[in-house]
């Protein structure tokens, strides 16, 4: 898997160097290039970013930088079988969730474009949507090789994508072969199959008894049955109680929004 990275703070993704994903790069199963938008600038001040038309507060990222660093990155010779996914990390986007992270996994190619001020001029992702609506199941060379995903990490406005990226790369890299312990570790997740897409339920280590709390004694009892039957009560009350949300939503559910592909 190959991820790109366009951002105006490279020095950002220094952590990818660490733990799990530092080793998954060392090892070779995941490719990583970060590349400063800056450089797809030809003005002596390096400029991306413009005032808003229509006023308002702050700066827009303008669409011309952006539209040259994306099409250079987007278009890896010789181009991913798996096709190419743009991820555009906004919080007007589609809550990035566990099965977006599976579906990147199974794309050759990820570039995530990291905005910054007020964000990046809605064109950008109109016009990478348009091209990839137009190649999409036609009989062309570029057929189905691109989508377009504006994705929100969570409901809270952050500085700029920098953040929300790595945490998307952490979610998918872990799903890589080989880069867990255990490959079956995702699937005892929270929002894994084990637990039909709800979160997991708490969780014990020794000792069995620390400042007058006790492990509950059916994870000691050894029947692994009883065991199964009290994590699956446990994720659902978790559930009911932390993500509601979780509950109303059928797997598979799409939100359906226009323009927000699944990545
Ligand atoms: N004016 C924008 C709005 O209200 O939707 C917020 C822009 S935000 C200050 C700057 C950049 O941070 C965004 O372009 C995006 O890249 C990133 N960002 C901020 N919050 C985010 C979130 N919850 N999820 C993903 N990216 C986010």
């Amino acid at each position: 898997m190959r991820i790109d990275v366009v951002t105006i703070f490279p020095s950002y993704f220094t952590p990818l160097g660490e733990s799990l994903i530092g080793r998954a790069i060392t090892e070779g199963r995941l490719a990583v290039g970060i590349h400063d938008l800056r450089q797809w600038t030809d003005d002596p001040h390096r400029t991306v970013d413009d005032a808003p038309y229509g006023g308002g507060p702050g700066m827009l990222m303008t669409p011309v930088p952006w539209g040259r660093a994306l099409d250079e990155t987007l278009l890896l010779r010789p181009p991913p079988a798996a096709g190419s996914v743009l991820v555009i990390p906004t919080p007007s986007g589609r809550r990035f969730t566990q099965g977006d992270a599976e579906n990147l996994v199974s794309t050759g190619h990820v570039v995530i474009a990291c905005g910054r001020y007020e964000g990046i001029d809605a064109r950008v992702a109109e016009h990478y949507r348009a091209r990839a609506e137009a190649t999409a199941g036609a009989e062309h060379p570029e057929a189905a090789r691109l989508r377009v995903a504006e994705v929100s990490l969570c409901d809270a406005v952050l500085a700029g994508g920098e953040v929300a990226a790595l945490a998307i790369i952490e979610a998918a890299a872990r799903l890589l072969p080989g880069v867990l312990g255990n490959a079956d570790s995702p699937r005892e997740d929270s929002f894994g199959p084990v637990w039909d897409g709800l979160v997991e339920g708490p969780s014990y280590t020794r000792p069995e008894q620390w400042r007058g709390l006790t492990v509950p004694a059916v994870l000691r009892s050894g029947d692994h049955g009883a065991i199964t039957r009290w994590r699956r009560a446990q994720a659902q009350a978790r559930t009911r109680i932390m993500r509601p949300d979780l509950l109303r939503t059928a797997p598979g559910d799409d939100p359906g929004e226009p323009g927000a592909q699944a990545p």
